[in-house]
């Protein structure tokens, strides 16, 4: 009998599971179903150089019905409205509802707001394609508006939170800040680029002295650092920090951290902190019809911490799922998840980056981590069969 088989999401996570599982399980074993928000699968991880227009809105939002073609993949473009994995039952926005027999949940994460007054209102965030379209539409107009008001608040741009996701950005923002000046007469030396930092430094997860080499590189371009800082409130364009100092910015962005998608905690599925726990296959730890993969799911690595929500994770995660998914159907052996951490690449905008590789941590700087970077994003565009999204 033919199973139906249902995929929440179509990020890292959720695509490769999809495409994983037809090496194994033809049409007539079993339907395959993909819901995903966007119609293209999105590479969150490079919305930093969109946000800059380093690159093309179709280089790393590629279009899901190309690259399913001809794999049997049903796709339905709806939002998950919510889930539950007592009643079986998906609902969508759309206002229609499945059913299943093996679950995916990819729903990835969304962005953290720790309950800071004023946050979620009054800043801009980078989690898809037109998040990152908004903001350099906002970041131009504010340039262009400030040539005729001198408005210092249209010529401050912050940036919240210093991790990979802020780091990458204030670094694409620095090397595009000559360009539009000049495009708008303005004096590049009138713009303030500032990134705050809750912790005593950015970029905690990589070593001292490459931590010191991006922010040499970034304050060189004129990034400005306030570091040990929290954001404590925000009202309007006025940004509290922590000792008392107010930061009147007319462009804030926040990449202060992530959470557990609030669907996947409203499910049914167990959690911990929002996120799904699974097992060493990454079945859900309650629900044996549920796999879930990516930031959707929370996995302790054999040091007892739980792996960080990263693309590589969900990347792996979701090829592995495509197997323990036949696996499972056929009532076969699962596989065990054990991931190859290849490390952490960091850009610092166009020409610059900072990076850690494989498991023994070799340090990379300049254009030999550039390299890593853009060759990591070639392979994975290959993998997925995309090479066309390079042409542009
Ligand atoms: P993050 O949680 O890694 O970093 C958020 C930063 O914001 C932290 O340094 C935190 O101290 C700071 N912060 C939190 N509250 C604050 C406050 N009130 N005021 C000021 N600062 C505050 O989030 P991220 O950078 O979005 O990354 C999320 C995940 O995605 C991570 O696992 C990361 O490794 C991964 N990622 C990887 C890459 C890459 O590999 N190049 C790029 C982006 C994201």
């Amino acid at each position: 009998m033919s199973s139906n088989i249902v995929i929440l999401g179509a990020g890292y996570g959720g695509l490769l599971t999809a495409i994983n599982i037809r090496k194994f399980i033809n049409k007539e074993q079993a339907q395959v179903t993909v819901i995903n928000q966007y119609p293209t699968h999105q590479l969150i991880t490079e919305l930093h150089r969109l946000a800059a227009r380093s690159i093309s809105e179709q280089a790393i939002a590629m279009p899901l019905e190309k690259l399913f073609k001809g794999k049997d993949i049903n796709l339905k473009i709806a939002k998950v409205e919510s889930f539950s994995v007592d009643q079986k039952e998906v609902k969508l926005s759309d206002g229609s509802s499945l059913t299943y027999d093996v679950l995916v949940v990819a729903l990835g994460s969304k962005t953290a707001y720790f309950g800071i007054p004023g946050l979620e209102e009054n800043s801009m965030v980078l989690k898809s394609a037109e998040d990152a379209n908004k903001v350099y539409s906002h970041i131009e107009e504010r340039i262009s508006e400030y040539a005729t008001t001198k408005n210092e608040a249209d010529a401050t741009i912050l940036i919240g939170g210093g991790g990979l996701t802020g780091v990458e950005l204030v670094g694409e923002i620095a090397d595009i800040m000559p360009s539009l000046t000049a495009k708008y007469g303005v004096d590049p030396k009138e713009v303030k680029l500032l990134l705050v930092e809750a912790g005593p430094k950015i970029l905690p997860v990589l070593s001292d002295a490459l931590i010191e080499r991006a922010t040499e590189s970034l304050k060189s371009r004129g990034v400005q650092f306030l570091t040990g800082l929290p954001v404590t409130n925000v009202d309007g364009n006025v940004v509290d920090l922590k000792d008392g100092q107010k930061i009147v910015a007319n462009t804030f962005v926040w990449t202060g951290g992530v959470q557990g998608n609030p669907l996947v905690g409203q499910s049914g599925l167990e959690v911990n902190r929002g996120r799904a726990t699974v097992n060493e296959y990454l079945q859900s730890t309650s629900h044996s019809d549920v796999f879930v993969v990516g930031d959707s799911a929370v996995l302790f690595g054999p040091d007892g911490r739980p792996y960080a929500p990263t693309a590589q994770y969900a990347w792996q995660m979701g090829e592995q799922t495509g197997y323990n998914i036949y696996a499972y159907l056929e009532d076969k052996s699962l596989k065990e998840f054990s991931p190859v951490n290849s490390g952490t690449l960091a850009s610092l905008g166009r020409k610059d980056a900072v990076a850690s590789i494989g498991s023994n941590s070799i340090p990379l700087k300049g254009f030999p981590a550039s390299a890593m970077k853009e060759a990591s994003h070639i392979r994975y565009v290959s993998h997925i069969k995309a090479m066309y999204s390079l042409a542009y």
